[in-house]
């Protein structure tokens, strides 16, 4: 074959995950639970394979498997493994690697599902969680035990307070296996994959399905440990949708010009938050004021859609939120409209205010999630509701 010119990720989300469709552009719904054998030979070949397709859709999927060879062909993995939530994702890995008496290293700073998961049912199975400060170099190799940490976890940029976890230093850590949340970032922003880390994780529910109509999870990293997961998964049964992937696959086809604008919005908008005075902080890593901001070049391809900024206090936040016209008040990320957040008082709402405060959840702290409105509207919206607090 004549050499093809290289293809940028974006353009290679055109086409991804396409095996199953035949001359379809779009891909086909299999909506299938379960598929017919020719005999008891057949029968026991797929009972027995491994991610077989045609058996029984707990384990394996046409439309999902669709999905999942988009996703590892944007992380540059060698394999994808859908699950039906981020939450579905993140316990079936854990649960499928760690045992009573493994050791875990992770941030604070987490998605709060993530947390709740760590210190309630982990700890309640005897899986020990030592938590860290991602932003300190090399906290999360320091806190390993050699033979006795089993997984490092880290979720990088982080929500809501979009701190990084430098990838290379993960990808280094030997012994244990290391795995990144890269929801905020999607494939199109880092691939955690090339720094060495074994496991790149999305909830796809976010910014990979991109239109709020979906709710899935996936991660991807090389086959043989993918499939080592799967065997789990199939009995913890955090299975996809087929329809929801369908949804996702349709996402990722404008997962290119859905970040760029994102990203350009996202951009404006803490260079406009940073210099308003009602605004005491902005956390956004394109902001060169970030602490972190020559790590953000270094590891990010793409700054990112979601940014975090602090207002005096929660009235000031209920008075912003009441006066916003466009952006909405809603939890989630990813999606065509921007959504603002309040973490204290919605997804962090269940942590004693000591967590809060470790995981930098103040009470005037807004997350917002840019969407697809032309950047001017958005900006003039924010500058109105901020006018009066
Ligand atoms: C939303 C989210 C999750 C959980 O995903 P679900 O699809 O809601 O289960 C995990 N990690 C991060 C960073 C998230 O934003």
């Amino acid at each position: 074959m004549a050499d093809q010119p290289p293809r940028s990720p974006a353009t290679r989300a055109i086409t991804a995950g396409r095996d199953h469709s035949g001359n379809s552009l779009a891909p086909v719904l299999w909506a299938s639970s379960t598929w017919e054998s020719s005999g008891l030979d057949d029968a026991g070949r797929r009972a027995t394979a491994v991610r077989h397709g045609d058996f029984y859709s707990r384990y394996a999927n046409p439309t999902v498997g669709e999905f999942e060879h988009a996703v590892a062909e944007l992380e540059g993995a060698e394999s994808a493994l859908a699950f039906a939530s981020g939450m579905g994702a993140i316990a079936a890995t854990v649960l499928a690697l760690c045992s009573s008496g493994s050791h875990v290293v992770a941030p604070h700073q987490l998605y709060a599902g993530t947390l709740a998961f760590l210190q309630g049912p982990c700890r309640r199975l005897g899986i020990d969680v030592t938590f860290v400060d991602v932003a300190t170099p090399g906290a999360l190799s320091d806190a390993v035990v050699p033979g006795r940490t089993m997984l490092v976890l880290a979720e990088s940029p982080s929500n809501p307070r979009l701190e990084l976890a430098d990838l290379d230093e993960l990808g280094s850590i030997k012994g244990p296996l290391t795995v990144v949340d890269s929801t905020l970032a999607t494939p199109l922003g880092q691939q955690p994959l090339a720094s060495g880390v074994d496991i790149s994780l999305h909830s796809a529910t976010k910014g990979i399905a991109g239109h709020n109509d979906a709710t899935l999870g996936v991660i991807a990293g090389e086959r043989e440990l993918l499939d080592e997961i799967w065997a789990y998964a199939v009995l913890h049964g955090a299975t996809p949708s087929p329809f929801d992937a369908l949804n996702a696959l349709r996402g990722i086809r404008t997962l290119g010009v859905r970040t760029r604008q994102q990203n350009d919005g996202a951009r404006s908008l803490a260079v406009m938050l940073a210099d308003h005075p009602a605004v005491s902080a902005v956390h956004y890593p394109g902001l060169s004021e970030h602490p972190q901001h020559d790590l953000a070049t270094k590891q990010l391809l793409q700054y990112g859609s979601v940014l975090s900024f602090e207002v005096a206090d929660r009235a000031a936040a209920a008075s912003f939120l009441d006066r916003l016209q466009i952006a909405r008040c809603a939890t989630s990320l990813g999606g065509p409209e921007t959504l603002v957040c309040h973490p204290a008082t919605s997804t962090h709402a269940g942590l004693t205010d000591d967590e809060r405060l470790l995981t930098g959840v103040t009470d005037g702290l807004l997350r917002v999630s840019v969407g697809l409105e032309e950047t001017t509207d958005l900006l003039a919206d924010f500058e109105h509701a901020l006018a009066d607090s």
